[in-house]
């Protein structure tokens, strides 16, 4: 854990499975509001309304009240289909741990016949195989760097990079269909070729799908930025709406870099939000 206190408390669940427009996904699920793992980076804030909470993402995690109750509701009466867990927080954070309302929702979704595709950047997904193996599901992890400082400072609370690769590694041999999210690529920081290179290599060696982002500097997403650049790249932070704009000259040469590297491996990859 990176020392970075975290406030939690409960919020009221209306809806458990949400619609959504997200590839290869018809649901999303997500058991908490907030998220504990406080990547800098973070764009999911951007769902908030209220800027107060905006700027303290990272830092509160409410936990869905009564989730339990209403999804096993809504898997009566909604048509099976692919649930993305989760698309705005980490179901693996650390307080699912203790309340486990990631793996009590996975158990209901497998007794309705849903399909479950998880995201995460926590080896606590682990704890979940029996489930994972037993459903029809997909299983990806998050790796923007390979170093751990770096990731320390970045992604405070998630588990080290080497851990997520290791993660991937028992899941693949598992049987389990993996994928690995590099992403975001942040300019100056995780884009030279070692990295991208590093990270790709985890992609190759566990058989994962490879998707691949860009920044996005959506709401907010750069005064959460703003106080580790300042000290870690001074004057990025300026620069960064300008390299990042659509079909920028630095995207071309950010896609023209994971291309070659992907190449070199004979890996597939998909982009992610590139071009927006
Ligand atoms: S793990 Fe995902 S949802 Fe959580 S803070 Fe990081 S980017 Fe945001």
């Amino acid at each position: 854990m990176g020392g970075i206190s975290i406030e939690y408390g409960y919020v009221k669940c209306k809806t458990a499975l949400s619609k959504t427009m997200l590839p290869g996904l018809d649901y999303s699920l997500n058991p908490y509001v907030g998220c504990g793992h406080g990547c800098i980076y973070c764009y999911a804030k951007a769902t908030l309304r209220d800027e107060v909470k905006a700027l303290k993402w990272g830092r509160f995690v409410l936990v869905k009240r009564s989730l339990i109750e209403v999804l096993a509701k809504e898997v009566l009466r909604k048509p099976r289909g692919v649930v993305g867990l989760s698309t705005v927080t980490d179901p693996y954070q650390p307080i699912e741990e203790e309340v486990k309302l990631s793996r009590r929702c996975l158990e209901i979704l497998i007794r309705r016949g849903f399909n479950v595709s998880i995201q995460t950047k926590s080896k606590l997904v682990l704890r979940d195989l029996d489930l994972i193996k037993s459903g029809n599901f997909d299983v990806g992890l998050t790796v923007t760097t390979m170093d751990d400082y770096l990731a320390s400072r970045i992604e405070p609370n998630a588990s080290k990079p080497s851990e997520r690769a290791e993660t991937l590694r028992r899941l693949s041999e598992e049987g389990v269909e993996t994928w690995l999210f590099l992403g975001p690529i942040i300019p100056e920081l995780t884009d030279s070729e070692e990295s991208i290179r590093e990270v790709v290599e985890v992609a190759y060696e566990t058989k994962s799908d490879l998707i691949v982002d860009k920044l996005n500097l959506r709401r907010w997403v750069l005064d959460g930025m703003k106080p580790f650049l300042d000290e870690y790249k001074p004057g990025l932070v300026e620069k960064l709406p300008i390299m990042l704009k659509p079909n920028s000259q630095y995207l071309r040469m950010l896609h023209d870099r994971v291309k070659r590297i992907c190449d070199a491996y004979g890996l597939k990859y998909s982009l992610f939000n590139f071009t927006q």
